[in-house]
């Protein structure tokens, strides 16, 4: 093995490794490519950071990116690496990295800038532009492979004391920065005290929406279809929110018993229940929707009753997606806290391993098929 990539450099060519891949447009075509392995110098100015990849998480979005609902191959490829949601360590920086060093426990942001003046003040998350670049998503390789290399800016530090916690960062931001988006927004009522928060779903992102909401000193309700105790339930109770069964308790009985919400984060993947959850909002509230809905399903909705409801509440709307380097930043300060408050909780949605890339056709199939997963990630690499 050594000899060969000695051989093989010494030939000039340049060193291979392996990658989870999709064809985009193809469904099911989840693969194993071969592709170049990445040096530090690939990024110019000496300002390569590159990374050892040691463990990536999977969600529903590159489920529907296999399912060809989804996603897009860089230009001149007809691949697209997957993961977006990546853990590893510092391998190597270029002469002008200052804020990392090898051995440092890392995770990356997943948008790159586009053109508008949102990308260019590094809020890349709030881009103007119709096309974005994410990596692993759109139009970018992702980081389901042995290593990555990318300028310090989009590269965030992980404490070591949250190291067991690895593939949570990026859903994390995108927690975060659903919640921040939302309290920036209600601004304008010039008081304004939250109370009581519903979180529709209890995946990962419903869960992290819990703790961030819970760490603001809200009365959260995390609603999901099954009946406790599951782990999301344990999950739950352990942030100390309420887990309620939509089975036992409806969303309109909810609101019902504990008054409608102040604020409500959808995070359950369905578009009909992001409408569903409008009726539930009280006066001066903000529902934020965060689900990535891919395919083409319609649901019926009260459309009068609803818009003279939110007419007279002064209700708001807000779509959240993605996160930039400060949310990265504070959804790990957050994490730290929820480590503190609620000790050894979080690791609990660490449910689903996988060992190896080799092992992709695995991580897909209970990706889509075991439905009481939590969180499937892919070990990579041991440390
Ligand atoms: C990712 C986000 C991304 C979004 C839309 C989510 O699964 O976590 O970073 O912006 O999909 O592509
Ligand atoms: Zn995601």
């Amino acid at each position: 093995m050594v000899r060969a990539l000695f051989s093989s450099l010494l030939r000039g060519e340049q060193a291979e490794m392996k990658a989870i891949a999709v064809t985009p447009g193809k469904p099911n075509s989840v693969h194993l490519e071969d592709i170049p392995k990445p040096t530090v110098t690939d990024i110019e100015a000496g300002k390569g950071v590159l990374v050892r990849v040691l463990k990536v998480g999977v969600d529903a979005t590159d489920r529907e990116i296999n399912d060809a609902l989804y996603g897009k191959a860089p230009p001149g490829f007809e691949y697209l690496v997957l993961g977006h949601e990546a853990f590893g360590v510092v391998e190597e920086v270029g002469p002008n990295v200052r804020a990392l060093m090898p051995g440092d426990y890392v995770t990356a942001t997943v948008r790159r800038p586009g053109g508008s003046i949102y990308d260019q003040i590094g809020t890349y998350d709030m881009t103007s532009e119709e096309v974005y670049f994410e990596r692993g998503i759109n139009l970018l390789h992702g980081y389901l492979t042995e290593y990555f290399v990318d300028s310090p800016e989009y590269i965030v530090k992980v404490p070591p004391g949250l190291k067991h916690l690895h593939v949570l960062m990026e859903p994390m931001s995108c927690a975060a920065k659903a919640v921040q988006q939302a309290y920036e927004v209600q601004r304008r009522m010039k008081v304004w005290r939250p109370q009581v928060a519903f979180v529709m779903g209890a995946g990962q992102s419903g869960l992290l929406a819990t703790l961030v909401l819970k760490l603001r000193g809200l009365d959260v309700y995390t609603l999901a279809r099954s009946q406790s105790p599951t782990q999301n339930s344990k999950i739950v109770a352990g942030l100390e929110a309420n887990y309620v069964c939509t089975r036992e308790t409806s969303l309109e009985a909810l609101a019902k018993q504990v008054g409608k919400a102040d604020l409500i984060v959808d995070a359950t993947g369905s578009s009909a229940m992001a409408f569903k959850a409008m009726g539930a909002l009280g006066h001066n509230g903000v529902l934020v929707w965060t689900s990535i809905t891919g395919g083409k399903q319609g649901a019926e909705v009260p459309t009068d009753q609803i818009n003279i409801d939110w007419v007279l509440g002064n209700k708001l709307l807000l779509g959240s997606v993605n996160a930039n380097r400060e949310h990265f930043e504070s959804g790990i300060k957050e994490m730290a806290l929820g480590e503190v408050m609620y000790p050894g909780v979080l690791e609990n949605i660490l449910t689903t391993p996988v060992n190896g890339l080799d092992n992709y056709a695995e991580m897909m199939r209970l990706l889509v098929e075991e439905k009481t997963a939590l969180k499937v990630y892919v070990n990579v690499a041991d440390e």
